[in-house]
Protein backbone atom coordinates (compact mmCIF):
# COMPACT_ATOMS: atom_id res chain seq x y z
CA UNK A 1 0.00 0.00 0.00
CA UNK A 2 1.57 3.38 -1.01
CA UNK A 3 0.03 6.95 -0.52
CA UNK A 4 0.41 10.26 -2.80
CA UNK A 5 2.79 12.55 -1.84
CA UNK A 6 3.00 16.34 -3.51
CA UNK A 7 5.36 18.52 -2.47
CA UNK A 8 4.88 21.75 -4.31
CA UNK A 9 6.13 25.27 -4.06
CA UNK A 10 5.11 28.68 -5.72
CA UNK A 11 7.27 27.97 -8.30
CA UNK A 12 6.82 24.68 -9.22
CA UNK A 13 5.59 20.95 -8.12
CA UNK A 14 8.95 19.54 -6.62
CA UNK A 15 7.84 15.75 -6.24
CA UNK A 16 5.21 14.18 -7.21
CA UNK A 17 5.01 10.34 -6.63
CA UNK A 18 3.23 7.13 -4.68
CA UNK A 19 5.30 6.86 -1.47
CA UNK A 20 5.86 4.31 1.62
CA UNK A 21 5.84 6.64 4.29
CA UNK A 22 6.57 10.51 4.32
CA UNK A 23 8.40 11.94 7.60
CA UNK A 24 8.19 15.83 7.62
CA UNK A 25 9.27 18.60 10.31
CA UNK A 26 6.36 19.21 11.73
CA UNK A 27 5.91 22.12 13.84
CA UNK A 28 5.78 19.96 16.77
CA UNK A 29 8.57 17.32 15.91
CA UNK A 30 8.80 15.00 13.60
CA UNK A 31 5.85 13.71 11.88
CA UNK A 32 5.95 10.21 9.74
CA UNK A 33 2.79 9.84 7.52
CA UNK A 34 1.54 6.06 6.52
CA UNK A 35 -0.93 5.06 4.03
CA UNK A 36 -4.18 5.25 6.05
CA UNK A 37 -3.06 8.12 8.39
CA UNK A 38 -6.01 10.05 9.66
CA UNK A 39 -6.53 12.97 8.05
CA UNK A 40 -4.77 16.15 9.55
CA UNK A 41 -3.44 20.02 8.70
CA UNK A 42 -0.15 21.33 10.35
CA UNK A 43 2.76 23.81 9.74
CA UNK A 44 5.69 22.78 8.81
CA UNK A 45 9.39 24.58 10.08
CA UNK A 46 12.80 24.18 8.64
CA UNK A 47 13.89 20.51 8.46
CA UNK A 48 14.48 17.18 6.88
CA UNK A 49 11.97 15.57 4.87
CA UNK A 50 12.42 12.17 4.18
CA UNK A 51 10.23 9.42 1.93
CA UNK A 52 10.51 6.15 0.75
CA UNK A 53 9.30 4.74 -2.32
CA UNK A 54 10.14 0.81 -2.87
CA UNK A 55 14.13 0.35 -1.03
CA UNK A 56 14.66 4.25 -1.76
CA UNK A 57 15.14 6.52 0.24
CA UNK A 58 14.38 10.39 -0.66
CA UNK A 59 16.25 13.27 1.39
CA UNK A 60 14.66 17.06 1.32
CA UNK A 61 15.95 19.82 2.88
CA UNK A 62 12.16 22.46 3.22
CA UNK A 63 11.93 25.60 4.80
CA UNK A 64 8.77 25.45 6.04
CA UNK A 65 5.08 25.66 5.46
CA UNK A 66 2.36 23.40 5.40
CA UNK A 67 1.34 19.86 5.56
CA UNK A 68 -2.28 18.06 5.02
CA UNK A 69 -2.86 14.57 5.13
CA UNK A 70 -5.98 13.36 3.23
CA UNK A 71 -7.49 9.94 3.34
CA UNK A 72 -5.57 8.98 0.16
CA UNK A 73 -2.57 11.67 -0.12
CA UNK A 74 -0.59 13.64 1.53
CA UNK A 75 0.00 17.95 -0.07
CA UNK A 76 2.73 19.71 1.68
CA UNK A 77 3.02 23.40 0.37
CA UNK A 78 6.65 24.46 1.00
CA UNK A 79 8.40 28.14 1.13
CA UNK A 80 11.24 26.40 -0.75
CA UNK A 81 12.01 22.44 -0.89
CA UNK A 82 15.23 21.06 -2.35
CA UNK A 83 16.32 17.11 -3.09
CA UNK A 84 19.81 16.78 -1.14
CA UNK A 85 21.61 16.17 -4.62
CA UNK A 86 20.58 19.64 -5.47
CA UNK A 87 21.73 21.66 -2.86
CA UNK A 88 24.44 24.06 -3.59
CA UNK A 89 26.58 23.78 -1.03
CA UNK A 90 28.73 27.00 -1.89
CA UNK A 91 25.88 28.92 -2.32
CA UNK A 92 24.29 27.99 1.25
CA UNK A 93 28.03 28.54 2.47
CA UNK A 94 27.31 32.19 0.86
CA UNK A 95 24.56 32.29 2.36
CA UNK A 96 25.05 31.58 6.14
CA UNK A 97 28.45 34.03 5.89
CA UNK A 98 25.74 37.00 4.79
CA UNK A 99 23.67 36.58 7.90
CA UNK A 100 26.18 35.49 9.97
CA UNK A 101 28.02 38.89 8.88
CA UNK A 102 24.41 40.67 9.00
CA UNK A 103 23.90 39.29 12.74
CA UNK A 104 27.58 40.23 14.21
CA UNK A 105 26.62 43.84 13.22
CA UNK A 106 24.34 46.68 14.84
CA UNK A 107 20.24 45.46 12.96
CA UNK A 108 16.83 45.81 13.69
CA UNK A 109 15.22 43.48 15.54
CA UNK A 110 13.35 42.57 12.30
CA UNK A 111 16.48 42.44 10.55
CA UNK A 112 17.96 40.17 12.27
CA UNK A 113 15.09 37.99 12.58
CA UNK A 114 15.20 37.70 9.19
CA UNK A 115 19.06 37.27 8.95
CA UNK A 116 18.80 33.99 11.80
CA UNK A 117 15.79 32.86 9.78
CA UNK A 118 18.10 33.03 6.68
CA UNK A 119 21.06 31.43 8.75
CA UNK A 120 18.41 28.72 9.97
CA UNK A 121 18.26 28.18 5.99
CA UNK A 122 21.68 28.07 5.29
CA UNK A 123 22.45 25.43 8.26
CA UNK A 124 19.50 23.16 6.91
CA UNK A 125 20.76 22.89 3.66
CA UNK A 126 24.24 22.40 4.93
CA UNK A 127 23.45 19.77 7.49
CA UNK A 128 21.59 18.27 4.11
CA UNK A 129 23.80 18.18 1.66
CA UNK A 130 26.32 16.86 4.10
CA UNK A 131 24.39 13.76 5.40
CA UNK A 132 24.14 12.98 1.56
CA UNK A 133 27.47 13.14 1.22
CA UNK A 134 28.07 10.63 3.93
CA UNK A 135 25.53 8.45 2.91
CA UNK A 136 27.08 7.80 -0.63
CA UNK A 137 30.30 7.72 1.42
CA UNK A 138 29.29 5.00 3.29
CA UNK A 139 28.32 2.71 0.22
P1 LIG B 1 19.93 32.64 -0.94
O1 LIG B 1 20.28 33.83 -0.10
O2 LIG B 1 21.13 31.82 -1.35
O3 LIG B 1 18.98 32.95 -2.08
P2 LIG B 1 17.66 31.85 0.66
O4 LIG B 1 17.62 31.05 1.93
O5 LIG B 1 17.30 33.28 0.78
O6 LIG B 1 19.13 31.65 0.03
P3 LIG B 1 15.16 30.86 -0.31
O7 LIG B 1 14.41 32.17 -0.29
O8 LIG B 1 14.90 29.90 0.81
O9 LIG B 1 16.75 31.17 -0.43
O10 LIG B 1 14.90 30.11 -1.68
C1 LIG B 1 14.83 30.77 -2.94
C2 LIG B 1 14.94 29.74 -4.04
O11 LIG B 1 16.29 29.30 -4.18
C3 LIG B 1 14.13 28.48 -3.79
O12 LIG B 1 13.65 27.99 -5.03
C4 LIG B 1 15.15 27.51 -3.19
O13 LIG B 1 14.78 26.15 -3.45
C5 LIG B 1 16.41 27.91 -3.92
N1 LIG B 1 17.64 27.77 -3.10
C6 LIG B 1 18.06 28.54 -2.10
N2 LIG B 1 19.26 28.18 -1.62
C7 LIG B 1 19.63 27.08 -2.35
C8 LIG B 1 20.78 26.22 -2.35
N3 LIG B 1 21.79 26.40 -1.50
N4 LIG B 1 20.81 25.22 -3.25
C9 LIG B 1 19.80 25.01 -4.11
N5 LIG B 1 18.69 25.80 -4.18
C10 LIG B 1 18.58 26.81 -3.31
Amino acid sequence: MTIRLDIVTAEQLVFSDDVDIVVAPGIDGELAVLPRHAPLMTMLQPGELRLRKGGEETLMAITGGFLEVRPDRVTVLADAAERAEDIDAARAEEAKRRAEERLSGKVSEADAARAEAALRRSLLRLRVAEKRRRRRSEL
